[in-house]
């Protein structure tokens, strides 16, 4: 049975949906953030060189030729299936009904569903939230070169970190340490490309030197005023595509009371920590939250792909998944607790066979579970 959305409700769902996972769906084969035309006779060559961009970071697709050809991710299902507004809206809930329960959460006014009472014993909550929040770019429609110049940077700028057995200026080796007593090995850290800010002072001036100050800011490389955001965060964990292609990384503080734990770049998360292990065929994959547990497992031989945070599980990464048995170990509290039930549910409505990880003690992650047991 399908929820109505209101109108607040559908700008909700509309902004839960990728479009490029919206135009996958619909066969339209995104490639870089275009597809061809819907209308080839009118193009050159039958638009061999697709002339419709998609723009994640708004929603919508245009066509550079037809004046007709543009709109949001419901026009779009619209024109391919050649559907009225209220039946290409219906499609996409069918099609996405993990965008359909986001939108829900977000948007609690949209929802029949009765809400659950707020627990009574209070909670002791961790400091969440890892993410920075994707900034409104002033980028009308993210292009294949922008993409390119994005991947390029990010490429350039790990290219200037030190590996983790190399010491700072005063023989100190914080993100090797910091590794070791969370029991993760050198051969985990060569395996994932793992590296870390040796020298702040050294990095910072040849990025001002090798790159565009507009472009590292905007990727989330500096900040306003222009400089490495990477202080505290030293320890850098790129999220490497099957090709080993680093599409993304985080960067996490080596002492203990840093807040957040983890920074983000800004933008578009492409895919989530050790996408490679998501190869389509049958096995098991433990599906934990951040790099960090992630490289836990993945230390002990044991298949895990990562969320970068515990809300953070995108609709259009859940089809990677096909084939798997996801075992959910989000830490055992109740942020944790929630957003595994949820994500369970997501898998499942896609016919992926998903279950939570039921053996960690109350307030602790995977973690700590090879860290504090033998
Ligand atoms: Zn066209």
């Amino acid at each position: 049975m399908q929820q109505a959305f209101d109108r607040e409700g559908i700008e909700s769902f509309k902004r839960e949906l990728s479009i490029t996972a919206v135009a996958d769906r619909l066969g339209l084969c995104p490639v870089h953030g275009k597809i061809r035309c819907l209308h080839p006779m009118r193009h050159s060559h039958g638009d061999r060189t697709p002339s419709v961009s998609l723009s994640e970071s708004k929603g919508l697709f245009r066509c550079w030729v037809c004046a007709d050809v543009r709109g949001d991710v419901i026009e779009l299902v619209s024109q391919v299936n050649n559907l009225s507004f209220r039946d290409a809206l219906g499609w996409l809930k069918d099609m996405f009904p993990h965008a359909v329960l986001q939108a829900s959460i977000s948007n609690p006014s949209t929802t029949t569903a009765p809400k659950n009472p707020a627990p009574n014993r209070p909670i002791e909550k961790r400091v969440e939230p890892l993410l920075i929040p994707e900034p409104e770019l002033p980028i009308v429609v993210p292009s294949a070169r922008e993409e390119h110049w994005r991947e390029k940077t990010i490429l350039g700028f790990l290219k200037m970190l030190a590996p983790l057995e190399h010491p700072d200026s005063h023989g100190r080796f914080e993100a090797r340490d910091y590794l070791v007593r969370r029991k993760i090995f050198l051969k985990t850290w060569n395996a994932m490309r793992l590296r870390w800010v040796d020298d702040y002072g050294r990095v910072n001036d040849a990025l001002r030197r090798d790159f565009d100050g507009d472009l590292l800011r905007e990727v989330g490389i500096t900040n306003e005023h222009g400089n490495l955001r990477f202080y505290k965060h030293k320890l850098i964990i790129p999220y490497l595509d099957d090709k080993n292609r680093p599409l993304h990384f985080q960067a996490r503080a080596t002492e203990q009371d840093t807040t957040p734990k983890e920074l983000s770049l800004r933008g578009h998360i492409p895919c989530p920590y050790n996408v490679k292990m998501l190869d389509q065929r049958s096995g098991l994959v433990y599906l934990c939250e951040g790099p960090i547990d992630t490289l836990t497992l993945i230390d002990r031989g044991i298949p895990a792909v990562g969320v970068p945070g515990v809300s953070h599980l995108k609709a259009e990464w859940i089809p990677l998944f096909q084939n798997k048995s996801v075992i959910v170990c989000f830490d055992n509290d109740e942020a944790g607790r929630t957003a595994s039930a949820k994500v369970v549910d997501a898998f499942m409505s896609q016919g992926i066979d998903a279950k939570p990880l039921t053996i960690l003690p109350d307030g602790t992650d995977i973690n700590d579970w090879f860290t504090q047991n033998k």
